[in-house]
C-alpha cells in the first residue's frame, strides 16, 4: 500500500488553506535538491494554479507562481498582462509605504493591506505575485498579504499588533518592529539607481538572496558552535563569503533575521 505525506498547503494568492496528501513516491524519486509539485486549480483553491517546493522529505520549503496558465475554457483577456515593476509598487505606496512592505516581507512580519477603493482589486493578484517572484529563491515560507477592503481606512484601534498594517495610499496603519530598516533601505536604493526594471528586480533578488544565504550561515554556525566572539564570527564570514563587506549593522540584522524566522532560537551570546 503506498503512504501519504500530508502537507498544509496555502494559496498563496488568496490564503485559502487545506491539507493535501502526496504519495511518498514522489519524494522517494528524489535524494537530494528541491521537488516541485504542481497545485492545479481546485485542489487547494478553486482559482489559482501554483506550484510548491519542497525538500526530498516532504518538507514545505515555498511556493511558485507561473507566470501564464492558458486557460482554454475563456479567453481571458489578462492573460499575459505585464507584471508589475519595483517603480509601479512605489507609485502604489510611496517610498516609504514600499520600504516598510519590504521589511514586513524580508523578515516574515504578515502585512495587512486595507483599501477603500474597489478599482483596487484589479492590481491584488499583481502585487501578491510582485513579492512572491521577488523571494521565490529564498526557502523561507512567508506568509501572504492579507487584502481587506475597508471603509474606514484609518481606524486607529486595530487588533492587529502584530501585522504590519497598511492602506492603499501607503499609510502606516502599524508597524510591529522596534528595529530600523537600514538593510533593506539599501538594497532599495541600490536597485532603483538602475533604470533597467527586469535589471532592478534582478538585482534586488540577488541581494534578498545573499542576505538570507549569509544569515542562514550565521544560524548554523550558532548551532554547531556554542561560543562564538564576534571576531571569529567575522573571520569565518569572511572566509566563506569572499568580497563581503560586513558591519556590525548588516550582522545585527543578520541575527534578527534569524530570530524572526527561528523564533525557537534564540542566540545567546550575541556578537
Ligand atoms: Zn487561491
Amino acid at each position: 500500500m503506498e503512504e501519504f505525506k500530508k502537507i498544509t498547503v496555502i494559496c498563496p494568492l488568496c490564503n485559502e488553506t487545506k491539507d493535501i496528501k502526496i504519495p511518498m513516491g514522489v519524494f522517494n524519486k528524489k535524494k537530494l535538491g528541491t521537488v516541485k509539485i504542481n497545485i492545479p486549480k481546485g485542489s487547494v483553491c478553486s482559482e489559482h494554479d501554483f506550484l510548491i517546493l519542497t525538500d526530498p522529505k516532504g518538507r514545505l520549503l515555498g511556493y511558485e507562481i507561473l507566470d501564464v496558465v492558458l486557460d482554454s475554457n475563456k479567453n481571458r483577456n489578462d492573460i499575459g498582462s505585464k507584471p508589475l515593476s519595483l517603480l509601479d509598487l512605489r507609485k502604489f505606496f510611496g517610498k516609504r509605504g514600499l520600504l516598510h512592505i519590504f521589511h514586513a516581507k524580508l523578515y516574515g512580519y504578515p502585512i495587512l493591506l486595507l483599501y477603500k477603493d474597489k478599482e483596487f482589486q484589479k492590481s491584488i493578484d499583481g502585487i501578491k505575485n510582485f513579492f512572491i517572484n521577488l523571494f521565490s529563491d529564498s526557502p523561507l515560507i512567508r506568509i501572504p498579504i492579507k487584502f481587506e477592503q475597508s471603509q474606514e481606512l484609518n481606524r486607529k484601534i486595530r487588533k492587529e499588533k502584530e501585522y504590519l498594517v497598511i492602506n492603499e495610499l501607503g499609510e502606516i496603519l502599524n508597524v510591529p518592529w522596534k528595529e530600523n530598516d537600514d538593510i533593506e533601505r539599501k538594497m532599495l536604493q541600490q536597485a532603483f539607481d538602475i533604470i533597467n526594471h527586469q535589471e532592478q528586480l534582478f538585482l534586488l533578488k540577488n541581494s534578498i538572496s545573499k542576505f538570507i544565504t549569509e544569515s542562514l550561515y550565521v544560524k548554523d554556525l550558532y548551532e554547531t558552535i556554542k561560543s562564538l566572539s564576534r571576531d571569529e564570527l567575522l573571520r569565518k564570514l569572511n572566509i566563506k563569503f569572499k568580497n563581503a563587506k560586513f558591519s556590525n549593522n548588516r550582522i545585527k540584522f543578520m541575527i534578527i533575521f534569524i530570530e524572526r524566522f527561528f523564533i525557537h532560537q534564540r542566540i545567546k551570546n550575541k556578537p
